[in-house]
């Protein structure tokens, strides 16, 4: 067993129940309740799942665990096979089950399971569950931005829908092993058109619909598209996004270096936009309503290896130019189906939302392939989640009724920032498991989405993974164990976390270091599109013989892993190491910040300061008392060494699209190296930069 989780086992058999939070009672407003404040340090808030949670739950115990998860570790190939029988292949794998070559002075890197068996993910995930009867089951909720109505898709729709658009691509030339760009919303021609190009072994690549033209083209180029994928446009919040407009810039400029796309295929969202009023291009535009449903409702599948490519995903480009990350099917299939099982404790019952878009790995494995492959029914919702208000989150929660639910934790800031009241109108009582991905979340924010959204009662499961590891790598397994507030807790059934020093040797017990994985594991890429050189470079070279995450990590006395964000984001203070995540957290526990980002500046004497770029609670306005608070709460949380040199209010923080902080621009601004801020156009609303610069010496 890795380090560590033998000896938690014993110290949990032995810690006592009296943190239990559900008995602390009243939430009387934002940081109402702070749990463990008394404790000597966050590694000692231990909170239990409650007795009947873990009663019913999957894997009910640490013991349970501990037994699947030594099997899983000890004997990878009889472990995964075991998993795998349980889905359809035409041809069933050969042997070895999976090889592996993690160090690339051995050769090539190069990961591999199920090599030899015949498959396909989207008979798994739509005809097998007809196939079993669950044919009339809701596969998907469909909420519009503007409340008020709903659609529906049962199993069986699913797979009609998903053959006519398969149909009509075979139809217009697409083989096995074509890519595909798909830039649509969230609508549920997004999931059709993912598993449509699944079914006949076409490669899915997969843009979130809120980049701009120049990110588009980008992709087109790198990927190469038969065809792409779009709607005219589409109602976010109260504004409309002509998308169409967004692609016929795309493709100009795509064309301008030699690569042009013929067909798009555009889905006339009617709620947004009318046909009469889109911008069309004759010749290369075609109405998806007006091909589509005339093709037959059933569609041979084409079954593929194991190994044959399923989609590309960019990631999100928040450390430079994208990576075309490529994953596979067998591999993918088995893991993100047994990932989304047991880290959300799914059972047939459930209804599940997860708040991410499809336009990001969170919706590839856990809105699409993860939930359909269990037979689960999933809610999507088109618009933005504070529209009409703040409160929209809990009215979808109402209506679908929905247990599982799954967010990023910058959503649950901006829930806190807007006030408690917006949750606590509505009853929730529905929720049994929450979930957060993307980002660290801080132990104050944990806390709250642990005691106002689920009453102290739901586990949050913690889910630390990537684009490139395909499903939930170190995450609580509900019920299974007391969590930590802020902690991912303990790898995945096959995950083998190391951390490892500077010189690449790992490092055991209590420890902080570089987050490497040992072995594959089946979610793993396989490669960078047309690539392969920069996956080996960046991924496992910095380390010899291991994948390496680019994240940082603690593994504290309980053997309980602490992210502590990306190795880059680390501020050397006077010879001190410092994760920016942990000042953030600091910041963060202050009840009147509601978001920071901290990132380091030169400093003369102590080679680097900490500059921190602070978000209020709304309502709160800034003052010198207030800065001088926060900066004292950061010396009493971490030590006078990490105390901010400067302050820098921030009414909002440069995002990426998926909502994450763009520190490389922030670092900019901090140095004031205005002209060097680089390409801002993946940024959700780039005119947040031109706000933080003209606040800079306030
Ligand atoms: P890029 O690689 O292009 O910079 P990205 O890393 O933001 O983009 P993703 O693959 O979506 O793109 O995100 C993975 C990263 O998100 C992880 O490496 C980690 O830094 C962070 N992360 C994800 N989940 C968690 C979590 N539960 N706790 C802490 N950090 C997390
Ligand atoms: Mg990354």
């Amino acid at each position: 067993l890795p380090v560590g989780i033998g000896k938690a086992n014993q110290i949990l058999k032995n810690a006592s129940r009296s943190t239990q939070p559900s008995s602390t009672g009243k939430i009387t407003g934002v940081n109402a309740v702070v749990l463990g404040e008394a404790l000597a340090s966050e590694d000692d808030e231990l909170v239990f799942p409650n007795d009947d949670f873990s009663r019913q739950a999957l894997v009910p115990s640490l013991e349970k665990y501990l037994e699947m998860y030594k099997w899983s570790v000890e004997d990878p190939a009889g472990f995964w096979s075991g998993i795998a029988s349980q889905f359809y292949w035409k041809q069933k794998w050969g042997q070895p089950v999976f090889s592996e070559n993690f160090d690339f002075r051995k050769g090539n890197i190069k990961i591999e399971w199920f090599r030899g068996g015949i498959t396909n993910i989207c008979y798994n995930c739509l005809d097998r569950n007809v196939e079993s009867g669950n044919g009339d089951k809701i596969a998907i909720y469909w909420e519009p931005n503007d409340p008020g109505s709903q659609d529906s898709l049962t199993y069986s729709q699913l797979l009609q829908s998903v053959c006519q658009l398969a149909n009509y691509l075979k139809d217009k030339g697409v083989k096995k092993g074509d890519a595909v760009v798909i830039y649509l919303p969230m609508i549920m021609e997004l999931p059709i058109a993912m598993l449509a190009c699944a079914r006949i072994g076409a490669l899915h690549s997969v843009v979130f619909a809120g980049f701009s033209a120049e990110s588009l083209a980008q992709r087109i180029v790198d990927s190469k598209p038969k065809i792409v994928i779009t709607c005219n446009a589409v109602n976010r919040g109260s504004k409309v996004i002509t998308l169409i407009d967004i692609v016929d810039a795309a493709l100009i400029e795509s064309a301008k270096t030699g690569i042009s796309v013929d067909l798009c295929l555009t889905y006339e969202n009617k709620s947004a936009m009318k046909r009469e009023s889109t911008k069309w291009q004759e010749g290369r535009d075609v109405w998806w309503q007006d091909v589509v449903p005339k093709y037959p409702t059933t569609c041979e599948v084409e079954w593929v290896d194991a190994e044959d490519p399923l989609f590309l995903l960019y990631t999100s480009g928040s450390t430079g130019k994208p990576k075309g990350v490529l994953h596979t099917t067998g591999g993918y299939m088995v893991y993100t189906a047994t990932t989304f099982k047991y880290a959300f404790d799914y059972k047939p019952s459930d209804i599940y939302w997860c708040t991410a878009d499809c336009g990001w790995i969170t919706g590839h494995s856990y809105v699409t392939y993860g939930p359909l492959l269990n037979g689960a029914t999933v809610v999507i919702f088109e618009g933005a989640l504070n529209y009409p208000d703040y409160g929209r989150c809990w009215d979808i929660v109402e209506k679908f009724k929905v247990t599982i639910f799954q967010a990023a934790p910058t959503l649950v800031r901006s829930l806190i920032r807007a006030g408690v009241e917006y949750v606590t109108r509505y009853p929730r009582k529905s929720l049994r498991v929450l979930a957060s991905a993307g980002e660290p979340i801080n132990p104050s924010t944990w806390r709250w989405l642990f005691n106002v959204v689920g009453d102290s009662r739901c586990p949050i499961s913690d889910t630390w993974w990537q684009t490139e590891t395909g499903g939930c790598m170190i995450t609580p397994l509900p019920g299974a164990w007391p969590q930590k507030p802020g902690s991912a807790t303990f790898p995945f059934f096959g995950i083998q976390p190391v951390i490892v020093n500077e010189k690449g040797a790992e490092i055991e017990g209590e420890c902080s270091g570089y987050l490497c994985v040992k072995s594959s594991w089946p979610g793993a890429f396989r490669t960078l599109y047309g690539d392969h050189e920069r996956y080996e470079t960046t991924y496992f070279k910095p380390f010899p013989g291991y994948y390496f995450s680019g994240d940082g990590c603690r593994r504290d006395k309980d053997g309980y892993y602490w992210l502590t964000g990306r190795v880059d984001d680390v501020i050397n203070v006077s010879g001190r190491r410092i994760g920016t995540e942990e000042v953030e957290s600091a910041l963060v526990s202050h009840p009147q910040c509601a978001e920071a980002a901290v990132v380091g500046i030169e400093h003369e004497v102590k080679g680097q300061g900490v500059y921190a770029f602070v978000t209020l609670v709304e309502g709160v306005s800034y003052s010198e008392e207030l800065r001088k608070s926060l900066i004292l709460t950061v010396r009493n949380k971490i030590g006078a060494f990490a105390a901010p040199d400067k302050i820098h209010w921030a009414p909002d923080l440069p995002k990426t699209r998926s909502g994450k902080i763009m520190r490389r621009i922030l670092r900019k601004i901090a140095s004031r190296q205005l002209h060097e801020l680089g390409d801002t156009s993946t940024l959700a609303d780039p005119n947040v930069v031109e706000q933080l610069i003209a606040l800079a010496d306030r």
